[in-house]
């Protein structure tokens, strides 16, 4: 029967024979040869099919009801690995598991096997892939679409104390995942020059003449929903060369270098940009962008063509999410596309644009706004600089009309930055080109709209909303915290949780339950000792599990202010040293994160972090009271071990400079209290928790920004504490670095002669703070009942909540169901049968 064919079927009975004809014709294996990764392959193949199925069914309906839909545009994807994901989502893990115990296998081991698609450097990377399982899960027509990285985010090794880069070579073994589809490969061009003509009709014309093309061949992901039938895709472009490259030099006899150009157009795709929250201006990265961006654009045109032969209906079917500006060049491609392929007039063209795209801002720190210098634009993409131009022209002209005689807001708004070498602004280009620009946090938005993109928001109001972050409880706790997950399943009666995060509320009344308590506590202890082991194997450090768990993972940056943990880390240390029987709280240290491979002080932090370990995990005086954990590499996999294991959340970033955060939900979700400052989402996560369930300290953003309008000066916060100074003066005598004098001074000198990140000003209120949070753990009962009430007041940072207000408010789009009982209607080739 079709219900229970061995491609589609659901019981334990059909995966087993499902995964052994995987594994027979697939993988080319039987028991006697197969390996633990032929094992995985059968079984991640046996979940594909369930998948594909379903999706079959869902393009078709979108199809069929011309479908609004959702093109989420995104430079990153860092959707983590994929099988226990795609299990649950399913329905199929039970059956899965019990089907490989049959078989005397061990499905932990078997996802163990997967390599982990590290498409992304952080929260950006992560929160588009939250999106998508988002989008699934609420049945929203929608593709995302980006680059099919070669090589990830790279693999991070500690060796001496300091970080080292290693390529992540993910598809090394090959992908189970993807299928591509080299029949909707699309030709994008590059360089060369434009040239004007006249049209048969008269009317004016550019045509881009280009230097080079190059291919994207499109590979499909599946995004399955939670429990329902709707499967999506992630649509990544990889770079090809043509399949006639460069036939001249071919001809001429230089078969070698044909060949090296070859890999010169495929390097487009080949590495993700390892750098977060910077801009490097580099040629190579404007090339990525564009690629993905044009072929995107490309192919969702000729989905929109299949149904309408006209361009009018285009904003009406089409919602375009431009995740931060590396995909804004979509303004001035859309633009081109419309104009010079389509035959549109400008104004059509810019209208049905502007319906289109709207703009999510990531970021207030102006090292990571892009922007593109015109020498460079100009020699990649000729033509889009002059619609830039042009889009410019007009804008300015829209501004002097508002505005007359304001030439310093024309300076200050226009698209082009004038000075030693012109620059594109993309952040205004994105705000131009959009109907709605959004930041991803309430205190974000704010801040984009006072400072950030003051002059556009005065001009255009309605343009600007809040859209708070999200995390989908999918990944971020049935998967990741599977006790937990079951607590909580059983107190409720039901799962709808899953889908419906609000209803964590009703844990509320579970709080003063002792039993319920001592759940609580027994399912945060087994994953700390989990954690703890994990510590043991990778680390060879041995951590007291009944210490508090004081976790900082997340990109390492100076905002960020993993520093200001070690100022912390090393005053508990010296009040120690002082007093070796001081009555001191246990903790664990916790940090991860990968720095920049070019961003020195960032390493020198991950240094530090490593050499402070080094001195306080074997001083007899701290006698195991203080242990301090560097964990390499983090990534999706890690995070989802990590999290559930906290205590508490080191959120503690310099006001105003973090845009949200989502590592700060993940772990409320799972039941850390915060020690954080009033920055991103942290304001609504304590909102949301109680303020009394939260550690709140430091300057806020608008203390931060008078502060430093008066005046800052750091050094006389080192003068005036005294245990401060004693602390930064043990890094000036290179106490945890004998072997290496000199290491941290430009740590010092940073923070004493600059200190950007205020880490001076926010230090005694820091320490304080950590102070009341070491006192309050020691009330078991009382910290259990904060930790409840944090989890169960998260249902606002699913990023189902997120993504049903971007429908609402941005996209305008509906939820599609997916039916699979309904008989298929005969396809050609069924019929043919
Ligand atoms: C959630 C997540 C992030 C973002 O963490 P922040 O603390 O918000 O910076 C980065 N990397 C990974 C792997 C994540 O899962």
């Amino acid at each position: 029967m079709y219900c229970d064919s061995d491609r589609t079927g659901m019981t334990v009975g059909t995966l087993k024979r499902a995964f052994l004809d995987n594994l027979h014709y697939i993988q080319g294996k039987d028991a006697y040869f197969a390996t633990a990764y032929d094992y995985y392959m059968a079984l991640a193949y046996t979940v594909r099919d369930r998948l594909v199925h379903r999706r079959i069914k869902t393009a078709q309906a979108y199809y069929e009801k011309d479908a609004k839909m959702v093109y989420y545009l995104s430079a990153e994807f860092l959707i983590g690995r994929l099988l226990l994901n795609n299990l649950i989502n399913v329905g199929l893990y039970e059956q899965a598991k019990q089907a490989m115990a049959d078989f005397g296998l061990d499905l932990t081991e078997l996802m163990d096997r997967e390599a982990e698609p590290g498409l992304g450097n952080g929260g950006l990377g992560r929160l588009a892939a939250c999106f998508l399982d988002s989008l699934a899960t609420l049945e929203i027509p929608a593709i995302g679409y980006g680059i099919r990285y070669e090589f990830g985010i790279f693999e991070q090794q500690i060796s001496g104390g300091w970080q080292q880069e290693v390529p992540d070579n993910w598809l090394r073994f090959g992908n189970p995942w993807e299928i591509a589809r080299p029949d909707y490969n699309v030709e994008v061009k590059f360089g060369g020059h434009t040239e004007a003509f006249t049209d048969a009709q008269g009317r004016y014309r550019v045509r881009w003449i280009a230097e080079t093309t190059v291919f994207g061949t499109p590979y499909d992901t599946p995004v399955a929903g939670y429990k329902n039938n709707t499967v999506n895709t992630l649509r990544l472009w990889s770079a090809r060369a043509g399949e006639d490259f460069n036939l001249q030099v071919f001809n001429a006899g230089d078969y070698t270098q044909a060949v090296a150009n070859k890999t010169f157009s495929e390097n487009i795709s080949k590495v993700l940009y390892p750098a977060d929250q910077t801009l490097q201006g580099k040629e190579l990265r404007l090339r990525q962008q564009y690629f993905f961006v044009a072929c995107s654009l490309q192919d969702i045109i000729r989905l929109y063509l299949r149904n309408h032969s006209t361009f009018e209906a285009f904003p009406d079917k089409a919602a375009i999410q431009l995740n931060d500006t590396h995909p804004s060049i979509g303004v001035a491609e859309l633009m081109r596309l419309l104009i010079d392929e389509h035959q549109l007039n400008w104004d059509v063209a810019w209208d049905i644009t502007q319906r289109t795209f709207a703009y999510t801002n990531h970021t207030l720190l102006s090292e990571a706004l892009e922007r593109w210098s015109v020498d460079l634009f100009g020699r990649l993409l000729p033509r889009h600089l002059e619609i830039i131009y042009e889009i410019n022209y007009r804008f300015l002209n829209e501004i002097r009309l508002r505005y007359p005689g304001n030439t310093a807001r024309l300076a200050r708004m226009s698209l082009v930055e004038e000075g030693n070498g012109k620059q594109i602004r993309m952040a205004h280009l994105a705000c131009v080109g959009s109907h709605t620009v959004n930041g991803v946090a309430e205190l974000h938005t704010d801040l984009i709209k006072q400072e950030l993109l003051r002059d556009f928001y005065e001009m255009y109001p309605e343009k600007f909303q809040n859209k708070t972050n999200g995390i989908t409880p999918r990944r971020w706790l049935l998967l990741s915290n599977p006790q937990l997950a079951t607590l909580i399943t059983e107190t409720l009666g039901s799962e709808h949780w899953v889908t419906h995060l609000d209803e964590l509320q009703q844990l509320e009344t579970q709080i003063e339950n002792p039993t319920f308590q001592a759940r609580w506590q027994a399912i945060k202890q087994s994953n700390k000792e989990r954690l703890a082991e994990y510590i043991w194997r990778n680390n060879q450090i041995e951590v007291d599990p009944y210490s508090l768990f004081d976790v900082q993972i997340k990109r390492i940056h100076e905002y960020k202010r993993q520093h200001l943990c070690v100022l912390h880390i090393i005053t508990l240390y010296e009040q120690i040293k002082a007093n070796p029987a001081i009555d001191i709280q246990p903790r664990t240290f916790i940090f991860g994160g990968k720095a920049a491979p070019g961003y020195f002080m960032a390493k020198t932090i991950i240094k530090l972090i490593n050499s402070v370990a080094e001195m306080v995990n074997h001083d007899p005086d701290v006698a195991g009271r203080i242990k301090v954990v560097f964990l390499n590499n983090y990534s999706v996999s890690l995070g989802e071990m990590a999290y559930p294991a906290a205590d508490l959340s080191e959120q503690v970033s310099t006001a105003g400079k973090e845009a949200s955060g989502t590592g700060n939900m993940k772990f409320a979700l799972n039941g850390a209290l915060t020690i954080g400052t009033l920055d991103g989402a942290n304001v609504e996560i304590r909102q949301e928790a109680g303020p009394e369930n939260f550690f709140l300290f430091g300057l806020t953003a608008q203390e931060v920004m008078s502060l430093k309008a008066e005046g800052y000066n750091p050094y006389d916060y080192y003068l005036s504490n005294p245990m401060l100074k004693k602390v930064i003066d043990s890094l000036i005598s290179d106490y945890f670095n004998p072997r290496e004098p000199g290491i941290f001074q430009p740590i010092v000198n940073s923070l004493l002669y600059h200190d950007e990140y205020m880490l001076l000003a926010d230090y005694q209120s820091y320490v304080d703070c950590q102070a009341k949070a070491a006192a309050a753990f020691r009330d078991k009962t009382h910290w259990t009942k904060m930790s409840i009430l944090n989890v169960a007041r998260m249902g606002k940072f699913s990023s189902d909540r997120t993504i049903w207000e971007y429908c609402q408010d941005i996209w305008r789009v509906e939820p599609l169901s997916i039916t699979l009982d309904v008989p298929q209607a005969p396809s050609p080739l069924t019929a043919r049968v």
